[in-house]
């Protein structure tokens, strides 16, 4: 039997990192054993429920290189197959109405509370007499539609992260309610628990690979694939993502969507590689630094933690950094001309913005730095006090004029480096400085700070897009 997974996303926000990861787990299985990897989208919570969200989890696995096959199921197409397996439920007597109100469920859940009990339904319209039934129907009571959970029934599956799982009947909160309030001739909308499984039965899902979070649910939805005659698929209960006091990553925690990410820098590649090992370890000896699609023939969900996975911001950076490093001067070009694009910023020709490139690849970490570190070269810099301090040192602006004058004589086209060695060395010289001095006030001159890239190359750089003379006579 070939395999078939789903990630089941609800678009009632972005792309969350929990849902991108189970995706990850998902289409890493998939690949792991040729089967395929479907979408399902639950819009079934109709107010919540808008398209731009559908948009934006599609365009985020995307992004992240997660590809899908067939096209994406949409949930609320099915609404008449979820409502005729509910019709099958309650004529086969495992499932019934419940006409008890919410005032009566409340009053019944302050009463188990008072009494240190866990709230509960009580079954209590489980086995109503005909006449009870009548009477409430008559008086224009709603009803929602429940199944019928056996207080004794055990529930167990082999979990393919957490092993043998064990369940009791009397754990699940009593009988279900698979059909929310609706009038009592007519059936509700169904709920998440019975939908899911008629949904993966109709895609011939093998394997269900979700969050823990949804293990209580496993256990009811076991129930209902018996009530109903259908196939169980395998099951495996991916850890939580965890923020660094151990608690679930929540909003709180500043990101929560890919595209935040995104937005701050983090390459796709790296979001991937991170967050395949957000709970999975790679195989002894093989590197951290990984292409989802080269890893995937290793992946193995018995590697799977049981326990969270903590989120390490460190962690992240630091295969950031690794990624942006392996990119070459090209591909890192292109990831980054949409930022210069935002600021207006023009290169002064293809060869010329590649060695931008390659001068601050090496310092980068997010992708935005490649912004900010690649600013000087296209706008005039402003001075810091640590520069202005630097420009008022003794000799210092004299020897940046000898320079200036040694330059405009030379004629520099910024290509060779040892001519502006040479003119640094000479220029020193002839104005009896240090050349340190002369090449710290050249640093400020050109970029307007004491630290950064490489002097020359920066230097060539300015004097290719003929920038170096204008700055530096600026500065004197
Ligand atoms: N829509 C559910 C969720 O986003 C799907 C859970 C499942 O995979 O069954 O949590």
């Amino acid at each position: 039997m070939s395999v078939r997974v789903r990630l089941a996303p609800s678009p009632t926000g972005n792309l969350h990192i929990g849902t991108a990861r189970t995706a990850l787990f998902n289409w890493l299985f998939a690949s792991a054993n040729k089967g395929k990897f479907l979408i399902r989208i639950e819009d079934t919570d109709k107010e919540r429920s808008k398209l731009e969200y559908t948009e934006n989890i599609l365009e985020g696995l995307s992004w992240l290189g997660i590809t899908w096959d067939e096209s994406p199921i949409i949930q609320s197409e099915y609404i008449s197959e979820h409502k005729n397996a509910i019709k099958k439920l309650l004529d086969l007597g495992l499932a019934y109405r419940c006409y008890a109100t919410e005032t009566e469920l409340e009053l019944m859940r302050e009463e188990q509370k008072n009494n240190g009990l866990a709230p509960k339904y009580d079954n209590r319209h489980r086995n109503l007499s005909p006449e009870l039934e009548n009477e409430f129907k008559s008086s224009g009571r709603e009803s929602v539609i429940r199944f019928r959970i056996e207080d004794d029934s055990i529930i167990s599956w082999d979990d393919l992260i957490r092993g043998s799982m064990y369940w009791k009947g009397s754990d699940l909160g009593g009988d279900m309610v698979i059909a929310r309030r609706a009038p009592s001739d007519e059936i509700g909308d169904p709920l998440y628990n019975l939908v899911v499984v008629l949904d993966d039965n109709l895609m011939r899902i093998t394997h269900v690979i979700r969050g823990e979070d949804h293990i209580a649910n496993t256990a009811k939805q076991i129930l209902l694939y018996k009530a109903l005659k259908l196939t169980i698929p395998t099951f495996a209960h991916t850890p939580l993502i965890l923020n660094s006091e151990g608690r679930k990553l929540s909003k709180r925690d500043g990101v929560t969507s890919i595209i935040d990410f995104k937005e701050k820098g983090y390459t796709s590649e790296a979001m991937a590689n991170y967050m395949t090992l957000l709970g999975w370890s790679v195989p002894e000896g093989m590197t951290e630094i990984f292409n989802i699609k080269n890893i995937s023939q290793y992946f193995r969900l018995e590697r799977v933690n049981k326990s969270g996975a903590k989120f390490d911001w460190d962690k992240l950076n630091w295969i950031n950094s690794q990624v942006i490093h392996n990119l070459s001067n090209d591909e890192l070009l292109q990831e980054i001309t949409p930022l210069w694009n935002k600021n207006n910023w023009k290169a002064f020709n293809k060869e010329w913005a590649l060695d931008l490139i390659g001068l601050i690849k090496p310092s980068m970490t997010l992708l935005v730095d490649g912004v900010d570190q690649s600013r000087p070269f296209f706008e005039k810099p402003l001075l810091n006090q640590d520069g202005l301090n630097q420009l008022n040192q003794e000799g210092a602006k004299a020897v940046l004029k000898v320079l200036l004058t040694n330059l405009e004589q030379t004629q520099w086209d910024g290509v060779d480096i040892n001519i502006a060695k040479q003119l640094l060395k000479v220029s020193a010289e002839s104005a009896s400085v240090k050349k340190g001095l002369l090449m710290k006030t050249l640093r400020v001159a050109l970029l307007g700070q004491l630290n950064g890239p490489d002097l020359l190359t920066s230097w060539g750089l300015l004097a290719r897009a003929k920038q170096d003379k204008e700055r530096i006579k600026t500065c004197l």
